[in-house]
């Protein structure tokens, strides 16, 4: 055979949102190495993922067709019959039930261009709303408190804001796991800026132990000692209130709502001791500069909107907005969750945030698209399982989400998809919701094509197409066209680049976003004028609500929605491991990554294991009123008491067969942090 001449092509990482940019060398299909040049977020470093995670593309699980249905298998039928097959099934369906009867959930690991297509499908083609995407399972609770307070739903400044900073504060998020490459440049402050470090956690994880000061209050407390917090530099005089008179609104109001939160109650509340909440109200009020990352231990809970409302709230407290190393940083998960938001794969907003229910908007889509557009805000994932249930959604179609072992409860989801008369499923590799399939459509990874992602610090970079997809499977961008024009949609997009002049056109946020200005490691945050300005720190001369001010959002602290019982005795709390991504549906498919970690556990404290007679190694069987798992034992002092912890990177036995349905108020998001369990050794 004769082997193709060594190629370099630049590409962003698929597998968080730090957004490392690197070159990727490769010669047939193989990929010969991972060089990290002169990526914008991340120099020349990467992490384990980055670097060695990408044996997934050849794997021998990779979808290379299509494949129907036929009883209790599959059977391959070509890309024309698949096609049919969908414009006879949703013609139907939508004849019958209407629209609003399908339900699309978009990909945080597809392309930008691709989230946008996919809600133009959804409006455009089908007509309707029902349209959301995995943010909905970890972030929108953050971007909801975000756009209460300041405006936009997404980081305030830039990575390098935070390695500025001279207080980072890291709350309910293990960033040394989940966002490795931040980490590394957050130690690399610590150690030669002096930057101090505070880490809020209920595990003690790397960077807990790296921080000047960690404390661990109780599950689900955080929004408690926040206020706390809030309302001792308030009492003492401390707050920044020239910066306060001059930008935020509802002062008075706020003030008022944390009047509850008085040491004495938060120590009872969140078992943080008056002295611990006074030294760290006076180290947040003395810093010069502060920057409050957190991830999914503040937003998968049933106040997450609410917890991260009331982080933004402090910043406006102390000042800690409008100037270079401070601000709010939601750290984002997979790779592109920011961007599948931005670009519109949400039930309520088009790209860039723009409303659904605002006429002028709609009509300015209309004009563009040719078509009338549904009005009202569609389903998010939550309303379409229960629509499921209660006998309203017919179809769904999921692009690039294991739905299954992602979203909570899943025994509750399997049962609502097997409900379903029609759904498609769209992936790399045959997953745990392809077995719930009518329709599986096999599509290519992103180093199978071209296209941007968004990155958490809102920073739109170029990938570009590496190999050619695998057997039949073609980028998500173009299976969505093949689709739109089978249903007489007309489209005639030949690059992603001319979606993304698309989208600038319709876009203000994304008004001076090309290719051109993306080229190779070039990249613009978000929002980008016209003439290609764009934005590093989100706010430096307003803030974006209509007056141009910022405004405080008084809350009311609602307890947990489920807590440990005589039952149910231990609080079960879950995260990312290093190796991982996901449920393992790409990195468990990369062999030498599989070999570090091959089979999940369960850390237990030593304090529990001594109790219950247990050591690691041991099997243990964790119930919930939801479902069990059978899993490994590791005694590890990460957990104290009654609490364990539990990747999530399992599809053999996940921890979402233990969560409930329970959900953040404000968004919906599973709050997969509220779980209880009970224990039995095996
Ligand atoms: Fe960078 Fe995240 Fe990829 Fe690691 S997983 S290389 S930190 S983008």
């Amino acid at each position: 055979m004769r082997h193709q001449r060594v190629k370099r092509t630049k590409t962003v990482c698929t597998y968080c949102g730090v957004g490392c940019s690197f070159e990727v060398w490769t010669r047939d299909r193989h990929i010969l190495k991972i060089e990290p040049t002169h990526g914008p977020a991340n120099g020349i470093s990467t992490c384990v993922k980055g670097k060695f995670a990408w044996d997934f593309i050849n794997s021998p699980d990779r979808l290379t067709q299509p494949l129907m249905r036929q009883g209790d298998t599959f059977v391959p039928i070509t890309w024309d019959a698949a096609l049919d097959l969908i414009a006879e099934k949703w013609g139907k369906i939508k004849e019958e039930h209407g629209p609003d009867a399908l339900a699309f959930i978009a990909s945080s690991k597809c392309t930008n261009e691709e989230s946008y297509l996919m809600q133009k499908l959804a409006r455009q083609v089908v007509g309707t709303n029902n349209i959301d995407n995995c943010s909905r399972y970890c972030q929108t609770p953050a971007s909801m408190g975000l756009q209460r307070t300041v405006g936009y739903g997404a980081d305030s400044g830039s990575i390098s804001d935070i390695e500025m900073a001279s207080l980072v504060i890291i709350v309910g998020a293990n960033s040394a796991e989940s966002h490795p490459v931040l980490a590394t440049r957050i130690k690399r402050s610590q150690k030669h800026r002096g930057q101090r470090l505070i880490v809020a956690d209920i595990r003690k994880h790397e960077m807990a132990e790296r921080a000047d000061m960690f404390i661990q209050p109780n599950p689900s407390t955080d929004e408690v000692w926040l206020s706390g917090v809030a309302k001792y530099i308030l009492d003492h005089n401390l707050a920044k209130m020239a910066f306060v008179h001059k930008w935020v609104n509802k002062f008075e109001e706020y003030a008022k709502s944390l009047e509850p939160f008085t040491l004495e109650y938060v120590e009872q509340v969140t078992g943080l001791s008056q002295d611990t909440m006074i030294t760290l109200a006076n180290e947040i009020a003395a810093a010069p500069t502060v920057c409050i990352l957190w991830a999914m231990g503040v937003t998968q809970h049933c106040g997450g909107a609410d917890t991260s409302t009331c982080i933004s709230n402090l910043l406006l407290l102390t000042g800690n907005y409008m100037r270079p190393g401070t601000g709010a940083y939601p750290l984002r998960g997979h790779n592109n969750v920011q961007g599948a938001s931005d670009f519109g794969s949400m039930p309520n907003i088009f790209s860039g945030y723009q409303k659904v229910d605002d006429a002028e908007i709609r009509g300015k889509f209309e004009a563009d698209w040719g078509c009338t557009l549904p009005v009202n805000k569609g389903l998010d994932n939550r309303e379409m399982i229960e629509a499921i249930h209660a006998g309203k959604l017919k179809a769904m179609y999921i692009k690039g989400e294991d739905t299954i072992t992602s979203d909570s409860n899943a025994n509750d989801v399997g049962e609502a998809l097997r409900k379903l008369d029609f759904l498609i499923v769209q992936d790399i590799n045959f997953s745990v919701t392809c077995e719930y399939a009518d329709l599986i459509l096999p599509a290519s990874p992103s180093l199978e094509k071209d296209g941007t992602f968004v990155n958490t610090e809102r920073r739109i970079q170029r990938l570009y197409k590496a190999l050619e997809p695998l057997g039949e499977s073609k980028p998500d961008w173009v299976i969505l066209q093949m689709i739109a024009n089978r249903l007489g949609a007309g489209w005639d997009y030949k690059h992603p680049s001319d979606v993304m002049v698309e989208v600038a056109r319709l876009t203000p946020s994304m008004a001076g976003v090309t290719y051109e200005r993306l080229e190779g490691f070039k990249s613009l945050q978000w929002p980008v004028a016209k003439d290609g300005t764009d934005t590093p720190l989100c706010y430096t001369e307003k803030f974006a609500l209509p007056d141009g001010k910022a405004t405080f959002w008084p809350l009311v602290y609602v307890p947990p929605s489920e807590e440990v019982s005589a039952k149910y005795d231990l609080h079960l709390n879950n995260g990312r491991l290093l190796e991982h991504f996901e449920q393992g549906s790409m990195t468990y498919r990369s062999p030498g990554i599989k070999e570090i970690t091959p089979e999940n556990f369960v850390e237990v404290s030593p304090e529990l294991a001594a109790e219950r007679g247990i050591a690691t190694g041991r099997y243990v069987q964790l119930t919930s009123p939801y479902g069990r798992v059978r899993v490994q034992v590791l005694v590890s002092d990460r957990v104290k008491g009654k609490q364990l912890y539990m990747p999530l990177n399992s599809v053999a036995e996940p921890v979402n067969k233990l969560t409930g349905s329970h959900t953040d108020r404000a968004t919906h998001t599973p709050a997969f942090k509220e779980t209880s369990v009970e224990m039995t050794v095996l």
